[in-house]
């Protein structure tokens, strides 16, 4: 088989967990052809996050600290995942030269005195270059003939748009296929920095944070993988976050379209655009636990199974989210509100992840993320207010979105009133209600103190804990 195999920055941050994806890797090497996609390590993208913030106050007290933290890191586990002293010195001296590359780079912003979309994007690509090395590092130290490449070097081309930068695939299929294709049969394994990318004249951008999973599936795509393994360090996609709900269960199988509801509402174990690629060429997509390969894991393919009596299959939380409801007895029954609402808002470049309007027509309710929140009012009250559309624009920012998920709800009547049911029983208040047109998931906003309760009240309603 020809498989895609990512591991996350929680599967790859001690020497103990690197030396045991190398050894993941060599099993599987021997009947398969393995391309290995490696994530920074955890928190090493938080700190590139940091540092693009601190070029701007050029607090380099703070800035050499961060470097400093960096370099230990990927040293420490560098020297106690590879024994062999050769190898060992190349990667130390190539860590230390990135890094060296990383300062100049911070030190040229910080003497232009500002800081732009694409040079954010060429800091926090550093993460993933710098995990690389040690990877690559770890699998040659125990005979595997590994060879790295970056997200450009192996051939994905995107678009300029920085921070959440989107594939051009057909030239991108075109160039991988040229690069890492004839490794494959030379029995090389590729190791591509998760992530990053690159525009067609070269400038580094990134894929929007947890971005290796869409890495992961771009190439899948580009060599007809047979699978994708996403590898966590959860047994794959689960009945609902196993932080909140211990008894949470792994769903063993879900359909593209359900993955993706699920992912967009906040199951954090899958970017939620990295289902693309594998969705438009069918490749399988496997999320796995690097800490028990064998263990429960979800195959995410076109098969749309329904498991009998179970109509929903998972419950969501997002939390960083904020509802603004716009009121007004003018705005009944005169068209076009809700086309200047989402202009105003597509404007300003915030995103509406929900919406609900009133039969009254009186009120119109949206979510958006917490931190649009002061823009958005802003804003609305600047094109709604006194010109008769709109009497009073109002914001609560302590609630969360629950999304409950599942194909078995299509056309299955009674769910809706289960989930205000069993929330209800709690004595918690529901603020707004959607259900997507295509009938997979019915989504709650309630205040955010009262989400964990309703989680584990819907988790419990639907059986979710049990097979
Ligand atoms: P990685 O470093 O491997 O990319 P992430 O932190 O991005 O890992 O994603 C894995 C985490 O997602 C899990 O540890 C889990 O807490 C969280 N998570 C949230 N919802 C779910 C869910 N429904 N199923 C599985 N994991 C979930
Ligand atoms: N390192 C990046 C992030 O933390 C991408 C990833 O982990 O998938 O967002
Ligand atoms: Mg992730």
């Amino acid at each position: 088989m020809k498989i895609i195999m990512k591991f996350g920055g929680t599967s790859l941050c001690s020497a103990d967990k690197v030396r045991n994806v190398s050894k993941i890797v060599k099993d599987y090497s021997f009947n398969n052809q393995i391309i290995l996609v490696a994530s920074a390590l955890s928190g090493v993208t938080n700190s590139l996050v940091r540092l693009s913030e601190l070029v701007k106050t050029s607090n380099s007290e703070k800035i050499v600290n961060e470097l400093e933290k960096l370099n230990e890191l990927h040293t420490n586990i560098s020297k106690n995942s590879i024994k062999d002293p050769n190898i060992e010195n190349e990667v130390l001296e190539s860590i230390s030269s990135t890094l060296d590359e990383l300062k100049r780079l911070l030190e040229g912003i910080i003497s232009l005195g500002e800081i732009t979309p694409r040079s954010r994007d060429r800091i926090i690509s550093f993460g993933e270059r710098l995990s690389v090395l040690v990877v690559t590092g770890a699998l040659k130290d125990i005979g595997i003939n590994a060879e790295k490449f970056t997200g450009a070097e192996a051939g994905i081309v995107t678009d300029e748009e920085y921070g959440e930068a989107n594939p051009l695939m057909s030239i991108t299929k075109m160039k991988i296929s040229k690069t890492l294709q004839p490794l494959l049969s030379k029995g090389i394994v590729p190791v591509v920095t998760g992530f990053m990318a690159a525009t067609q004249t070269g400038d580094i951008t990134t894929l929007g944070r947890g971005g290796s999973d869409f890495t992961a599936t771009i190439l899948g795509a580009a060599l007809s993988a047979d699978e994708v393994w996403i590898c966590t360090d959860v047994n794959g996609m689960m009945t609902t976050d196993p932080k909140i709900m211990p008894n949470a269960r792994t769903i063993p199988q879900l359909s593209y379209s359900e993955a993706l509801e699920m992912t967009v509402f906040g199951a954090k174990a899958l970017h939620p655009r990295a289902l693309e690629p594998a969705q438009e060429n069918k490749i399988s997509v496997r999320i796995k636990n690097t800490f028990n390969l064998s263990g429960s894991d979800t195959l995410i393919s076109n098969d749309q199974s329904v498991v009998r009596g179970k109509v929903a299959k998972s419950v969501a939380l997002i939390k960083d989210v904020a509802m603004v409801n716009i009121e007004g007895a003018g705005m009944v029954g005169k068209p076009g509100i809700a086309a200047k609402i989402f202009d105003t808002f597509a404007r300003e470049g915030i995103n509406i992840l929900m919406i609900s309007q009133s039969v009254s027509e009186a009120n119109i309710s949206l979510i958006i993320r917490r931190k649009h929140l002061e823009k958005a009012v802003n804003t609305l009250e600047i094109s709604l207010l006194g010109r008769g559309f709109a009497n009073r624009v109002n914001a609560e920012d302590d609630v969360g979105v629950i999304a409950v998920v599942g194909a078995g709800m299509q056309g299955s009547q009674g769910v809706a009133a289960r989930v205000f049911n069993a929330v209800a029983k709690k004595g918690i208040n529901i603020r707004m209600i959607a259900q997507g047109s295509s009938e997979l998931n019915i989504s709650i906003v309630i205040k955010e103190k009262n989400c964990e309760n309703a989680v584990k009240a819907i988790h419990e309603e639907f059986e979710m804990g049990t097979p």
